[in-house]
């Protein structure tokens, strides 16, 4: 991949200024410096990586992350790092650029996807099907159990890098197994006091919730991925909300406000809020963030 696509000569030459200013030599310090694509794989990582760990997440969880804008800021925090974790599934391409850029020789690459059974792998992709993924769809994080696949795999990376940490790393992958299975419990609970389990989703990205709570997802106001709804489809899908008794579109806050107010206006569809990715890189924020969005679901969250 040519990052100079995305890249302007002038961000470049700012790059080369930063780096000369800012650059330290890698091992100043003692902890495993893990840059990560998202703000869920960076949770995950510090889960894991305790105090052994510096855990920095490159997307914000409030911006859409199938399109990170390639900065130098970002590169020069990467030529530091010693590990990088990629969602995978072409979810992230960006982050070839910042890699790329970073010119960080020792740099290890992690595709988090590793070992992850993608959803809606399509039989033959076209443009016709509208952005979508050649090798499924990528939002696998939002499935609590494949957080904790992805913990197993950072662990295993981890030892590689820092030997001396790998039981440490393990038996933390294995206690974050754990927590996965107790916030699933309790997210099946929220999900039982639903009346209805059929929802709308504004793109295919809470494909793995539905998946893994049982929550059918009817239908989406993007009639393929990356398409905006017509007029036609939003109309369809006020008679499926209707027929069905939907009452609730999940849509992220970077997409369009426009096709949910209509089906409010005309369904009474009630639009919840939320990014698909947590607020925080910190332990605890990946887990917190799927509960709070089945709490919202339900009715009784914020
Ligand atoms: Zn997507």
């Amino acid at each position: 991949m040519n990052f100079r696509r995305f890249v302007s000569p002038t961000a470049l030459f700012l790059w080369s200024c930063l780096f000369v200013l800012t650059s330290t030599p890698a091992h100043t310090s003692a902890k495993v410096r893990v840059a990560a694509s998202t703000t869920d794989l960076a949770s995950i990582a510090s889960s894991v990586g305790g105090a052994e760990v510096d855990v920095f997440a490159i997307a914000r969880p409030t911006a859409d992350p199938h399109r990170v804008e390639v900065l130098p800021s970002y590169m020069v925090q990467v030529s530091r790092a010693n590990l990088y974790l990629k969602v995978g599934l072409q979810l992230d391409q960006w982050a070839d650029g910042i890699i790329d850029g970073s010119r960080n020789a020792k740099l290890r690459v992690v595709d988090c996807s590793k070992g992850i059974t993608p959803l809606e792998k399509p039989t033959s992709a076209s443009a016709a099907q509208g952005d979508v993924h050649p090798f499924g769809n990528p939002h696998y994080w939002l499935d609590p159990r494949n957080g904790a696949i992805v913990a197993r795999t950072i662990a295993d990376e981890l030892s590689q890098v820092d030997p001396s940490h790998a039981a440490a790393y393990h038996d933390r992958a294995k206690a974050f197994a754990s927590e996965v299975d107790a916030s699933f419990k309790r997210g099946q609970a929220i999900v039982a006091t639903m009346p209805v389990k059929t929802i709308l989703t504004y793109h295919r990205s809470w494909s793995y919730l539905g998946d893994a709570f049982g929550l059918e997802i009817a239908d989406t106001v993007e009639p393929l991925p990356g398409i905006p709804p017509t007029a036609k489809h939003l109309q369809d899908l006020v008679q499926l909300a209707k027929a069905r008794k939907i009452g609730v579109l999940l849509q992220e806050p970077y997409f369009s406000e426009d096709g949910g107010k209509f089906l409010t206006r005309a369904a009474g569809v009630r639009v919840v809020k939320a990014s698909s990715a947590c607020e925080a890189p910190a332990a605890g924020s990946y887990l917190g963030h799927i509960e709070s969005v089945l709490k919202q679901l339900a009715g009784n969250g914020s």
